[in-house]
């Protein structure tokens, strides 16, 4: 068994959803799971459903929503024929769901409004992808991800229950491959043990997939992307980036950490208990070879460069010139925790401690705040962290060329640099 997903961008057109059925052709013989995630950029739009609704402005809700329906039903109606009405039913159950709701008021916390709406998008594409390739021979099972994925209540973040989805897989996914070789299902989705409609966090496909690959002891992993396959470099940011074509787990987990948009850091650790490999390939030319990532370490990795704008230094100075001491940091990573913020940075001298992190103003004034009780506090924006794993003399000169350094942490096979 192998399994395959599918984000936005594979999604993002007719002409895009027209080419699946030629890569899944080619493993036809093979039982696949695929994971698929909402077509183009539908989960911005349903956010903005979401905050408008929260907002009180039922209208505003209602017309964007009425926008996502008709590019849904537009989709739908190029890509199908036979299949078409069956399709719509489907749709339309789904667009009810939402509707109901944009009739109530809000009365819970926001989360929970953003996770009821916000999950249609998914359940959306399948919808389309599904009634698609079986129009086009391909036959298939959609499921709904909600009735195999249990998830804690915390909503926008939720955590699987392991256990109990596991058992799902075994007794509800697995007997599914008896009648067809293909299963599609949702990424990114979960429900309550109340039917309460969760998300994984954004991004959260490539983890939906992972969880299956492990949990149905899949031969491989492949996520189909719009890009050849992994880079040692953000190719808009970086014209000379060039394809890393193996990888391993560990690597790809640092990647992830400094912030390298590559694969839901999550995404790793599933398929590394299991030691499944994990493909990444291009959906628009499936001829090329793409990346590995598995368990064997990779040996003369190029410079692998990671730039993370929006950054924040926070600097704290012990409020009598003590020293900093156990108390003061105990009480900062309470903070942290509290506060859900991760420092990407963290250096300490004698009597002062700098911290960097994203800027998310609202949670950067809470900590601020908070650590005002203890320190001195000042905060400097707008900053830079440049990150080089494998880092030479030379690409080091080269990226940090005119720049203005204002910390810098280096060891062996990474440096950190926070510029202005
Ligand atoms: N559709 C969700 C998002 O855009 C999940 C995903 O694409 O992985 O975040
Ligand atoms: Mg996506």
């Amino acid at each position: 068994m192998k399994i395959f997903k599918f984000g936005g961008a594979s999604t993002a057109s007719v002409q895009r959803i027209q080419q699946l059925p030629a890569i899944l052709r080619s493993y036809r013989d093979e039982q696949l799971l695929v994971v698929v995630s909402a077509m183009g950029k539908t989960t911005n739009a349903l956010e903005k459903v979401a905050t408008a609704f929260y907002d009180g402005a039922r209208e505003e809700a209602l017309q964007l929503f009425r926008q996502i329906k008709d590019h849904h039903l537009t989709t739908a109606k190029y890509l199908l024929v036979q299949n078409y009405l069956a399709a719509e039913a489907h749709l339309r159950d789904f667009f009810t769901e939402v509707e109901w709701l944009l009739h109530d008021k809000p009365v819970r916390e926001y989360d929970y409004y953003y996770d009821q709406i916000v999950c249609i998008g998914e359940l959306l594409s399948t919808s389309i992808v599904s009634a698609y390739l079986a129009e086009s021979g391909i036959g298939n099972q959609w499921i709904d991800v909600r009735d195999i994925f249990r998830t804690d209540g915390n909503f926008r973040d939720a955590a699987i229950d392991w256990a109990w989805s596991e058992r799902q897989v075994r007794d509800n996914v697995r007997p599914l491959f008896n009648q067809e070789n293909m299963v599609v299902t949702q990424g990114f989705i979960g429900a309550t043990s109340d039917n309460e409609s969760t998300t994984l966090g954004r991004e959260g496909s490539d983890y939906t997939a992972a969880i299956f690959a492990a949990m149905l002891d899949a031969e491989n992993l492949t996520i189909w992307k719009d890009v050849e396959g992994v880079m040692n470099a953000d190719p808009k940011q970086f014209p000379e980036a060039t394809i890393l074509h193996e990888l391993s787990y560990d690597e790809v987990i640092e990647m992830a950490y400094y912030g390298a948009q590559v694969i839901h850091p999550k995404t790793i650790k599933p398929l590394q208990n299991k030691g499944i490999p994990l493909y990444v390939k291009c959906f628009l030319d499936p001829a090329l070879p793409g990346t590995v990532i598995h368990k064997k370490s990779v040996k003369g990795l190029p410079p692998i460069i990671v730039l993370k704008p929006g950054q924040v230094l926070i600097h704290l100075h012990s409020k009598d010139f003590s020293f900093v001491g156990e108390t003061g940091t105990e009480r900062l990573y309470h903070l942290f925790s509290e506060i859900r913020i991760k420092p990407n940075l963290m250096q300490n001298g004698a009597v002062s401690l700098q911290i960097c992190l994203d800027d998310r103003p609202d949670k950067i004034d809470r900590l601020a705040l908070a650590a005002a009780e203890l320190f001195d506090v000042q905060i400097e924006r707008g900053l830079t962290l440049l990150t080089i794993r494998h880092y030479d003399a030379e690409v080091l000169q080269r990226l940090t060329e005119g720049k203005q350094e204002v910390l810098r942490q280096q060891t062996a096979e990474t440096v950190q640099i926070l510029m202005k």
